[in-house]
């Protein structure tokens, strides 16, 4: 492991500046992530610029009845808490089906949406991988890609992105706040992560240096009754293979709102817009809900070896929308 330095910033703009003044610095959330690549070499920072006591720790209602959520809540604290449990149960779940209880204890939502992927061929720095070293290749595509995407992928990279938080954060509409030394910004998470094309070093819209303040959820009124569903090859302790967020408004037997957001098929959380205009307006019935499913999972293109997930997520899509259904009609 490459020797770094540590500063323990106390302000957001203070710890804006430290990263800014040093060539290789990072942000260091729980570092759950990080601090692992550190330890392969995939990542070697100079400097490490620890947010954790910045005061970013809080899960706040809006005025507009969303709400306010810190960069440094932990995944545990940010499950348990009452208005998440509440309005946006699919969020709760979502975090609850990653990792374990001591990593979310420690796990910082801005670290959990910028964590890396779970690729092996990016974590083995004796290999090439177009994410680690551009231009170099991607092994996975004749290789291992078993887990890897279905959707939204290219020649260049076929590797998934692995955080069940964002896909819950997703189907709600989630927008991610940031920091830079010319100010704050902000970005919808769906714009967050950017197309893999032929640059799949390049990963997020954010400016260089920015740092995650917090994510703001708006109003849904639709996500109270909701779903995170993920499939793994372990019961525990396991990413996903593949997962379904959903919400689903249903009056006189019709879906007069839908959200749904797809995991482990894609670079990044799927928003399944093309399911969501087949569901609006839609009978909820089980053939309405395959057509949704159907419409989505039409622009996939699997490799040799994950094809299963394309019939995985068809299943898993049509379960969750139907358990939706069938609690809206008790
Ligand atoms: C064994 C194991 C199993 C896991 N299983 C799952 C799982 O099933 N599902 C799942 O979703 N996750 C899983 N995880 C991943 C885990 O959730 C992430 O490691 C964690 O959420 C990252 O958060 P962190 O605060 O520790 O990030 P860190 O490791 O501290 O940072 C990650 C990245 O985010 C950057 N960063 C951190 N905070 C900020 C900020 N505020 N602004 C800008 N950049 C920032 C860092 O510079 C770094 O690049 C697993 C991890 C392990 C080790
Ligand atoms: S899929 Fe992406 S991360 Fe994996 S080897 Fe290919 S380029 Fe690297």
């Amino acid at each position: 492991m490459k020797e770094f330095d540590y500063r323990r910033a106390h302000d957001v703009t203070g710890a804006v500046a430290l990263l800014a003044a040093a060539p290789d610095a990072r942000f260091l959330g729980g570092g759950t992530n990080l601090v692992d690549l550190m330890k392969t070499g995939v990542e070697r920072p100079a400097l490490l610029v620890d947010v954790r006591e910045l005061p970013l720790d809080r899960v706040e209602s809006t005025a507009d009845g969303g709400l306010r959520i810190g960069a440094t809540v932990t995944n545990s604290d940010l499950a348990a808490h009452p208005e998440v449990r509440r309005r946006y149960p699919a969020l709760t779940q979502a975090v609850l089906a990653g990792a374990s209880g001591q990593l979310r204890n420690m796990a910082t939502v801005g670290g959990n949406l910028l964590q890396r992927t779970r690729c092996g061929y990016f974590t083995d720095v004796g290999g090439p991988c177009n994410k680690r070293v551009p231009g170099s290749g991607c092994p996975a595509v004749a290789g291992e890609h078993h887990n890897h995407a279905v959707l939204g992928a290219s020649d260049h990279c076929v590797a998934v992105y692995p955080s069940d938080m964002g896909v819950a954060l997703t189907a709600f509409d989630a927008q991610v706040a940031y920091e830079t030394l010319d100010g704050p910004g902000e970005v919808p998470l769906t714009d967050l992560y950017l197309p893999v094309g032929d640059t799949p070093h390049r990963e997020t819209a954010l400016p260089p240096g920015a740092l995650i303040t917090h994510i703001t959820l708006p109003a849904a009124p639709v996500a109270a009754d909701s779903r995170y569903r993920k499939v793994r090859e372990r019961a525990s302790y396991a990413f996903a293979i593949g997962s379904v967020a959903a919400a689903l408004d249903i009056e006189g037997g019709r879906i007069r709102e839908a959200r749904l957001a797809l995991g482990a098929v894609a670079s990044r959380p799927w928003r399944a817009r093309a399911a969501e205009a087949v569901l609006t307006g839609a009978p909820a019935t089980g053939a309405t809900f395959a057509a949704a499913a159907d419409a989505e999972l039409a622009a996939a293109r699997p490799l040799p070896d994950n094809g299963y997930k394309v019939t995985l997520m068809r299943n898993l899509v049509v379960s969750v929308l139907t358990e939706l259904a069938e609690g809206d009609a008790r």
